[in-house]
């Protein structure tokens, strides 16, 4: 079978990655497929650009390439119905429908179906007037949480702590701050709490955990500076108990996977569930419509299921068919390698050599790079650049094997966190 991943970050290398060991890879002559794809999947897929907004374009390689399952990676194509448009033309589609996909891109959309489903998460106000936001804020305490109602590449949220910034921060999100995403904003109440993601697959009707993650989102070490993408991820979050898994699914991911079906919006695709662990149970904090990036990277690592076998299950609405997932009994790390700048204006073109990076087992993700066509040499194209990523029996030994790799990596002009995994070493995960 011919497979079509479509995205070009190190999720998507780590999917491509994970799928070239597929047996409709690895054994049955099917071909791989990246686009845009990077550098770092060269050796494991055919890569090429074509336009993810003009459906017809896609649908056309599709047919003419006869693949048979299509991984859509970034939520962007997702939330404008690409999923739909391949679907239509009866194309299997990892990824689900523009309607379901909602649950990542739009925050009221979810809210409300959190309260029609009974679902854990925090009280809101969904406000669509910087007057009817103002108002709200009486109902709300310090610190305050803001959020751009649409997608907002991760940067919609603010949470200011005193009443004048938080009003500071309503007139910028309804002057335009955030685009169209920020035309209407959704408050809400503030969740203590530590957080930790659980991903699920689903067909629409079954449902499957895949795993469990926690990411750094701060630039510094000591979670410390600005908020980026992620500059690392591990998994399992042991945090995550067995209990608090069962529970999470229990009251959260289920209800709304049957909540989105009786809506007559079935979800299909991998379910990414932030959530807060408080001192009441996990409440649910946001969804993401396809896998996390850097969390894909530590999942893949550690899934030794056939990962096309699942991804097409979901695809066909035959995931209840599938045996359960196997993961290994080991913890996964990565270390995300930005270049300097990042999260402000990234230096691009650094050169980077990987050397011996991936002699011990360690997996170099590519997130942001690009083969200079002059030289070959290998550049810094974006922030996050590297994804080193590396196994062990625990997080320390895992954070070990990460951390000698990146040390074997020259990229002079880039910079990562020292201390990925701090919270599950701490604990002595
Ligand atoms: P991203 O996709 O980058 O995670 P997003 O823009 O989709 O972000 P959210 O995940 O909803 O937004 O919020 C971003 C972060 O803000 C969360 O990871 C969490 O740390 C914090 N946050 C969001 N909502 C709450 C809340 N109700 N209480 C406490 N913290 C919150």
């Amino acid at each position: 079978m011919n497979i079509l991943v479509l995205g070009s970050g190190g999720r998507e290398h780590a999917l491509v990655w994970k799928l070239a060991q597929s047996r409709a890879i690895a054994q049955d002559g099917g071909k791989l497929f990246a686009s845009p794809g990077n550098p770092g999947m060269e050796g494991l897929a055919e890569c090429f650009t074509m336009d993810l907004t003009d459906h017809e374009l896609v649908v056309g390689f599709c047919e003419q390439e006869s693949i048979g399952l299509v991984v859509i990676g970034p939520e962007a194509p997702l939330v404008d119905g690409l999923a739909d448009s391949l679907r239509g033309e009866g194309i299997s589609t990892f990824g689900p429908s523009k309607a379901a996909a909602q649950l990542e891109g739009s925050k009221s959309f979810t809210k409300a179906l959190c309260d029609r489903a009974g679902i854990p998460t925090a009280g809101y106000e969904h406000c669509t007037s910087l007057e009817q936001a103002l108002a709200a804020l009486d109902r709300f305490s310090p610190p305050y949480v803001l959020k751009a109602d649409g997608l907002a590449a991760g940067k919609g949220v603010v949470l200011p702590e005193t009443r004048a910034e938080a009003e500071a921060a309503l007139a910028d999100m309804f002057d335009g701050q955030f685009g169209d995403a920020g035309a209407e904003v959704v408050i809400e109440e503030f969740m203590a709490g530590e957080e930790a993601s659980l991903f699920a697959l689903t067909d629409g009707a079954t449902v499957m955990a895949f795993g469990t993650a926690q990411d750094h989102k701060r630039v510094g070490d000591g979670d410390t500076g600005p908020n980026t993408g992620g500059m690392g991820a591990y998994s399992p979050a042991r945090v995550l108990t067995p209990e608090l898994q069962a529970e999470a699914m229990a009251k959260i991911i289920i209800p709304t996977v049957r909540q989105m079906a009786d809506d007559g919006t079935p979800y299909s695709g991998v379910l990414y569930a932030g959530l807060m662990l408080t001192d009441e149970g996990p409440k649910l904090v946001e969804y993401n419509c396809r896998f996390g990036d850097p969390e894909c990277q530590v999942l893949m690592m550690r899934l030794e299921s056939d990962l096309a076998d699942y991804l097409l299950a979901c695809a066909e609405d035959r995931l209840g068919s599938q045996e359960p997932l196997k993961f290994a009994n080991e913890v996964a790390l990565t270390v995300v390698m930005a270049a300097n700048g990042y999260p402000g204006t990234p230096e691009k073109g650094g050169v980077i050599d990987l050397r011996d990076a991936e002699a011990e087992g360690a997996v170099v993700f590519h997130a942001g790079t690009v083969r200079d066509e002059e030289d070959d040499s290998l550049r810094a194209s974006g922030g996050r650049v590297l994804n080193v990523t590396a196994r062990g029996a625990d997080t320390k030994a895992a954070q070990e094997a990460a951390y000698a790799a990146v040390d074997r990596i020259d990229f002079a002009s880039g910079f990562c966190r020292h201390d990925i995994g701090w919270r599950e070493i701490a604990r002595g995960n």
